[in-house]
C-alpha cells in the first residue's frame, strides 16, 4: 500500500510538471478481506459497495473524462475543477479511495500525535469530536458525506457535504469521511444510520488519518 501511495503521489507530481499525464483512473485494492471489518461493515455490504457501486464510478470516471480538458490530471484537480457527471463519478471515486483505506481490522482507539492536539484544541476531547461526526452525519439530509478536514495552517473542520462532495472542492484536505448514502449501510442497518456510524469507530485506522493529517 506504501508503494501504491507512493506511486500515485509521483505520478501527481509528474502531472503537475505537465510530464506524465494519468491516463486511466485506479480502482484500488482493499488492504483488507471484505469481511474484515465485520461486525461493523458486513461481507456482504462490502461486496455491494467496494466491488459495485466503486467500480461502477470509476469506469463510469474513465469513460466520462476522455477527450475533456481534465483527463490526466490527478483526481483531486479533477475533483476540485469538475461539474455535472464527470463530479459526481470523479467525486465519488476519490470519497471511496480515502473512506476505504482509513479502515482496518486493526482499527479503533483514538487518535494521537497532532492529529488529537488539534482535535482536543478545537473540540475539547476526542470524544467531543466523536459526537459532532456522529450528528453531522445523523443529521444530514438524504446522501452524502460528513468529513473531518483541514486546512493548510492545520485548523480542523466537520463538513457536511451533499452527493459527491470533498473537501477538495473548498481546497481543504479530507482526513476521514462517513459515507452517509443508504447504500454504505442499508442492508446493514436498515434505516439506522446512527447506529452504523458508531459502528465506524470500531475499524478506524488512526494512524492513515494521522498521516493525511501530517502530510498536509
Ligand atoms: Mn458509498
Amino acid at each position: 500500500m506504501k508503494i501504491l501511495i507512493f506511486t500515485m503521489l509521483l505520478l501527481g507530481v509528474c502531472s503537475a510538471r505537465g510530464q506524465t499525464k494519468i491516463t486511466e483512473y485506479e480502482y484500488i485494492s482493499l488492504p483488507y478481506e471484505l469481511d474484515a471489518l465485520e461486525p461493523a461493515i458486513s461481507r456482504r455490504m462490502m461486496a455491494l459497495h467496494y466491488g459495485q457501486h466503486l467500480h461502477s464510478y470509476v469506469e463510469n470516471l474513465n469513460r466520462l473524462i476522455k477527450g475533456t480538458a481534465l483527463e490526466g490530471e490527478t483526481l483531486e484537480d479533477v475533483v476540485l475543477m469538475a461539474e455535472g457527471p464527470l463530479l459526481n463519478n470523479a467525486g465519488q471515486t476519490l470519497n471511496h479511495n480515502l473512506y476505504f483505506l482509513q479502515f482496518s481490522p486493526e482499527g479503533g482507539g483514538e487518535p494521537s500525535g497532532s492529529l488529537k492536539r488539534a482535535i482536543v484544541h478545537r473540540w475539547g476531547s476526542v470524544e467531543n469530536f466523536r459526537l459532532a461526526m456522529e450528528e453531522a452525519a445523523r443529521t444530514l439530509f438524504g446522501s452524502g458525506w460528513v468529513w473531518l478536514a483541514a486546512d493548510v495552517a492545520g485548523n480542523l473542520y466537520i463538513l457536511q457535504e451533499p452527493n459527491a462532495s470533498n473537501p477538495v472542492r473548498y481546497e481543504l484536505q479530507p482526513l476521514l469521511g462517513f459515507d452517509v448514502w443508504e447504500h454504505a449501510y442499508y442492508l446493514d442497518y436498515e434505516n439506522r444510520r446512527g447506529d452504523h456510524i458508531h459502528a465506524l469507530w470500531q475499524v478506524v485506522d488512526w494512524p492513515v488519518v494521522e498521516k493525511r493529517y501530517e502530510n498536509n
